[in-house]
């Protein structure tokens, strides 16, 4: 019999964060908390598990001794990293590179295809989701003439939105907004434009070649087609299928039969609370489902967003 692996999130301190991931829970480090890396086998934040069988073990180390457990062969890596993001400020504007960019320029990594999922925002919050430019030379030049308010699209953003954000699309969560997001296994950026901003008295670096090389020209926003089901007493969106991951958001009020899975999934429990096959459940926590645990239960009132690995992503 698999047991669910319950996570323990890694917290980053970041200059533009805040203290709003005390919500979910977390005891923060400092009021200056960005990032809670929530399912993350990444060397940069490794999450332990704190239940079980694996209690104190790594991620990393279940993916490469018990790979039994996630139901993919190939892979060297565990492919996706869940983070919950608050933006008390702007996020510098960035953009990452493909795999085939990533693999030749950055020793073999990943590239990164991310997608976010608004958990909350102040009203008239924006974000920037792409560029401007009609072509790669314009780009270039609005690039290097510094001219980045021509160059950026912002639009206003709302708590419940969902946008997927493909390598080459230019980026940036402003602040005042608290995000869920599920991207690949990856931590390259590329930072385009930081606002000017100084960090211990400097600016932080740019990287300008890099964001010109792999920036997307013109334009163009990912549309995903919502489509919702019912399970049982839940109600399920599913946002997203790419190459890399499907993204769904659960809500239940009363209890759900979901089906059993090939591969692992990613439950995150960003609001209310329940259970799962008994055990507490209440927002703030992360968890994985193995493989072939078959059938779970959902009881309570909850809202999660659930990922899981696409087949194709594993090389
Ligand atoms: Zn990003």
């Amino acid at each position: 019999m698999k047991e669910i692996l319950f996570i323990e999130p890694v917290l980053k301190e970041r200059i533009w964060g805040g203290t709003r991931l005390k919500e979910y829970g977390y005891d923060l480090p400092s009021d200056q908390t960005g990032e809670c890396w929530a399912i993350s086998a990444h060397p940069h934040g490794d999450c332990v598990i704190r239940n079980g069988t694996y209690s104190g073990c790594t991620l990393s180390s279940l993916w490469n001794n018990h790979r039994e457990l996630f139901g993919l062969t190939g892979g060297s890596e565990f492919p996706l990293l869940i983070k919950i993001i608050d933006a008390k400020n702007d996020l510098s504007v960035q953009v990452h590179p493909d795999d085939a960019y990533a693999a030749e320029h950055e020793n073999g990594a990943s590239g990164k295809t991310e997608c976010w999922y608004v958990l909350d925002c102040k009203e008239d919050a924006a974000i920037v989701i792409g560029h401007n430019a009609k072509t790669k030379e314009e780009a270039e030049r609005l690039i290097r003439e510094g001219r980045f308010r021509e160059l950026i699209r912002e639009i206003p953003v709302h708590k419940g939105d969902f946008f997927q954000i493909e390598p080459g699309v230019l980026h940036s969560i402003k602040g005042g907004t608290v995000i869920l997001e599920t991207q690949q296994n990856s931590d390259i950026t590329y930072r385009v434009y930081d606002y000017d901003r100084l960090q211990n008295g400097k600016k932080r670096e740019l990287h300008t070649e890099q964001s010109i090389a792999v920036l997307k020209c013109p334009f163009r926003p990912t549309v995903g087609k919502p489509v919702t089901y019912r399970v049982g007493a839940a109600t399920v969106k599913h946002l997203i299928t790419c190459p890399y991951y499907s993204v769904e958001h659960i809500t239940l009020s009363g209890t759900a039969l979901m089906p059993a899975g090939k591969v692992f999934q990613n439950l995150s429990v960003i609001g209310g609370e329940g259970a799962i096959d008994g055990t507490k459940i209440r927002k703030g926590d992360h968890f994985i489902v193995p493989a072939e645990y078959g059938a779970f239960e959902l009881s309570g009132a909850l809202e999660i967003i659930r990922s899981s690995p696409c087949e194709l992503m594993v090389k």
